[in-house]
């Protein structure tokens, strides 16, 4: 059976109706011609579907047509937003204002302006998430040409007080582009009555077709933003090469079915979200990371105490949920989003992002909480306090959660000396749990007496565990000491 997907905060399953009539564009029943081909009807009638494929999109959004520039995606918006502005405005001064809880479509180019010369003022948000307005605008200087704060998060789903940001930003006439790739098609965004300048959004996030997104460019900042590739001058010469036709069709007929849909939509997974949470009402130790009130309709973040993270993904193959604790494959540490939000590490490195989308049932919700309940619960016993049952048992202990091993190993031994029994006690990840279960078995009829048995780097190389886990197999080899020399005393 596949995976309930309760993912779509990273992505939405395609609509049937966009399917069918990007199908239609693919089989060359719709917009068979390029559309910059002006002089036969195949062109035209291209160039038509696109236009009303923008006015779709500009909908959604409140804005009108000719402000819509389709791009690939809100990476590709962002960065368009970000560099085009960028400069656009270099000659008026190089300071920026964003925020440490971005996606990184928005951080990786705000770090490749501020290696080029500019300085970047970076926000910090309160517990909950937000950032205080009051905070942008101290942060504001003669010399700043864009702040950049996204609508709502991707991980947590808290939702920015952006009509707010915008009237500070406008009373000091500097310009703000707000990342709105989560909220597009999930909340009522109108660029006018917020006040933004710029925004990005994204078709995949609002069920249409990766690929494809959008930048609105408000008037007011038009004649400051320059494109980032040249080569034809579409899309009124910010962003060349043929339009991505059956992509943009797709579009905007997402766009359009999400404008019928969302408040449906809203309610139906903020009910899914509300029976998953009722679900997990009696589950001790939770710390809820969206918003109570500032929020995305039916995404939940929530931080599991007292369980590791990998291990928790790896009991629930069942469902397709984001490890909101993404961990940064460069860098090995749990989300810099929730960290910024002051969520301690070893309860980052436990999060889950579960987030509901249209076609998801009562059912869905109710099996995850139950899934999720049976887990935590197995897992939280695999570290239950206490020793094995019987005499002469000697403990040890070592690591934390936050280190992503927390082991407590037990040792009988044999009127000879010889080890009789192990046991552990530990959360930890699979990969170090082979470890200990392989030690378990290894360890009956050995001397207690140094080298009992090899040592982190061999188990390493024996279990197949990467480089980074080494750290996890020291704690457990010093957990092991403990036990086997606290065995040995009288
Ligand atoms: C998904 C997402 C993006 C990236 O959008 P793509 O269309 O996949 O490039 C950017 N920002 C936020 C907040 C997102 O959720």
């Amino acid at each position: 059976m596949k995976p309930i997907f309760l993912d779509h905060a990273s992505t939405t399953p395609i609509d049937p109706a966009v399917a069918e009539v990007m199908s239609e564009v693919l089989r060359g029943e719709l917009g068979l011609g390029n559309p910059s081909s002006s002089t036969h009807a195949y062109g035209r009638d291209a160039a038509a579907a696109i236009e009303a494929a923008r006015a779709d999109v500009a909908a959604l959004i409140g804005a009108r047509v000719d402000e819509i520039v389709f791009t690939s995606g809100a990476t590709e918006s962002d960065n368009l937003a970000l560099l085009g502005v960028a400069r656009g405005r270099a000659d008026r001064g190089r300071h920026l204002v964003t925020a440490r809880t971005e996606h990184k479509a928005v951080l990786d180019p705000v770090k490749q302006l501020e290696k080029r010369g500019w300085q970047v003022s970076w926000l910090t948000p309160d517990r909950d998430g937000r950032i205080d307005p009051a905070a942008v605008d101290a942060a504001l200087r003669p010399d700043t040409q864009l702040v950049s704060i996204m609508h709502a998060n991707n991980e947590t789903g808290v939702v920015q007080d952006i009509a707010a940001i915008a009237a500070t930003c406008r009373a000091r006439d500097i310009f703000l582009h707000c990342d709105a790739a989560q909220s597009a098609g999930r909340l009522s965004i109108n660029v006018d009555s917020i006040g933004v300048d710029l925004l990005s959004i994204s078709a995949h996030k609002l069920y249409g077709p990766k690929g494809i997104g959008a930048l609105w460019v408000s008037p007011r900042v038009r004649p400051w933003i320059e494109p980032l590739m040249w080569g034809g001058g579409h899309e009124r010469g910010l962003r060349p090469g043929t339009l991505a036709t059956h992509q943009i069709i797709g579009f905007g007929r997402a766009a359009s079915r999400v404008r019928e849909q969302r408040e449906s939509d809203a309610r139906h997974v903020e009910a899914l979200a509300s029976r998953f949470r009722s679900g997990l009402a009696d589950l001790e130790g939770l710390r809820w990371n969206d918003h109570p009130v500032h929020r995305l309709p039916g995404l939940v973040s929530l931080s599991i105490e007292g369980v590791e993270g990998e291990s928790l993904m790896a009991a629930l193959p069942a469902i397709a949920v984001s490890s909101g604790a993404a961990c940064d494959s460069a860098t090995g540490e749990p989300s810099y989003v929730l960290r910024a939000q002051g969520v301690p590490t070893e309860l980052a490195q436990s999060t889950l992002r579960v987030a509901f989308g249209r076609f998801n049932t009562d059912d869905d919700a109710t099996r995850a909480a139950a899934l999720l309940r049976e887990s935590v619960v197995m897992l939280r016993a695999r570290d239950a306090p206490g020793s094995p049952t019987g005499e002469g048992w000697g403990m040890g202990e070592a690591g934390s959660l936050r280190e992503g091993a927390r082991i407590r190993c037990f040792v009988r031994l044999d009127a000879a000396q010889r080890i009789s029994a192990v046991e552990f006690r530990a959360a930890t990840c699979p990969g170090v749990w082979a470890v200990l279960d392989g030690l378990r078995r290894e360890l009956v009829g050995r001397p207690a007496v140094a080298p009992t048995v090899d040592g982190p780097r061999d188990w390493a190389h024996r279990f197949n565990l990467p480089t980074e886990k080494l750290g996890r197999l020291f704690r457990v080899e010093e957990a092991l000491g403990a036990a086997i020399k606290a065995a040995g005393e009288p």
